[in-house]
């Protein structure tokens, strides 16, 4: 099969096709087909060195050589042993989160927060390849109304903004939301999402295009290069500010995301792309009984939830492009130059 293996960091030079031996799939495991893998963050990392040369995660980097890619969507061609034979032929999405199953946050549903917590395509094997191996238990049956680019839009991102605005944040129909970093994966689907959810959007991006397509979205943009203050621009549209910041960008808009909440606000935050140390003085936090709430990843229900949402077209995922695999580079070149306004989608 072709698949993009990182063997080193490094440029986009780096990455390239190669031919390798397909896998195969071993007790509770099956083969999928790949028919749509989007690009997330990790993949960049995973090729340049992760921001500032730190583990991403608490439990260290990834082990090159390695095959990225935690949103698939394909269909089952084979199976392992002790795995059911009906399930070839079946149009699925990869549901990335691992965990042990066992542990007291396992068994409460809440995947997320278990010590053994791990995605699919940054621990394991993933899916920019013709094939890839997935436990039985993360599949979700995808209908056939439901194209493979859109599917694999999903996982990763629209997890985790669900997470952030419903499960934690408790966002409410009628309320204000602020949306940093709007044209990333996980601000696109907060945009999507808190729209979905009845609040008025605001969505601070970096241009005058990425403002024209929030606003075709239904968000009022706010344009960062016009407004590097946004909280004043924030504060003029709303009077005292948002009730709910979806921070996914880190140290460099944290204090503007804080002072954009209005009093008892609450902000969400689920990276630090944009660094991990801010400044700023915690009273701007507890003198105005802000709320900072911590939203990694979500659980299996939250994956759930939206893939549910997505299949019945109550939520359409946005979609930069669909390139065909063999243009990787041009895929993390586009993702490394922010120029796209929601998911990279690739097609083996
Ligand atoms: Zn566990």
């Amino acid at each position: 099969m072709k698949a993009v293996v990182i063997r080193e960091h490094g440029g986009l030079d780096t990455l390239h096709l190669d031919e390798m031996p397909s896998p195969v799939p071993g007790p509770g495991e099956a083969l999928v087909r790949v028919r749509a893998v989007a690009l997330n963050n990790l993949d960049i990392w995973a090729r340049s060195g992760p921001p500032g040369g730190r583990p991403i995660f608490p439990w260290g980097g990834m082990r090159l050589p390695m095959i990225t890619g935690a949103d698939v969507a394909g269909v089952i061609e084979q199976v392992g042993p002790d795995v059911q034979s009906a399930m070839v032929g079946r149009r699925v999405v990869v549901n990335p989160i691992l965990s042990c199953g066992t542990c007291e946050f396992c068994l409460s549903g809440e995947q997320s927060m278990c010590a053994e917590y791990r995605i699919f395509g940054e621990h394991t094997a993933g899916g920019m390849a013709d094939y890839t191996v997935v436990p039985e238990r993360n599949f979700y049956a995808l209908p056939n109304h439901v194209r493979f680019e859109h599917a694999a839009a999903v996982p990763a991102c629209y997890t985790t903004a669900w997470r952030m605005l419903v499960s934690v944040a408790k966002l409410r129909a009628g309320e204000d939301l602020l949306v940093v970093g709007a044209s990333g994966g996980v601000g696109s689907a907060a945009l999507v999402i808190g729209r979905f959810a009845g609040a008025r959007v605001f969505a601070v991006v970096g241009d005058d295009g990425k403002a024209a397509k929030a606003a075709s979205l239904g968000a009022i943009p706010i344009n960062r290069n016009e407004h590097p203050r946004f909280s004043e621009r924030v504060r003029a549209l709303t009077g005292s500010g948002v009730h709910v910041v979806v921070d996914p960008v880190g140290a460099s808009t944290w204090p503007e995301s804080i002072r954009s909440l209005r009093p008892g606000g609450r902000m969400t935050i689920c990276g630090a792309s944009g660094g991990e140390r801010p400044d700023i003085d915690i009273r701007e936090i507890y003198q105005r009984h802000r709320q900072i709430l911590g939203a990694p990843m979500g659980n299996v229900t939250d994956f759930l939830t939206v893939m549910e949402l997505v299949v019945r077209g109550a939520l359409m995922p946005v979609i930069h492009a669909v390139l065909p695999l063999g243009e990787i580079r041009e895929a993390h070149r586009m993702f490394e130059a922010r120029e796209h306004f929601g998911k990279i989608v690739l097609v083996p």
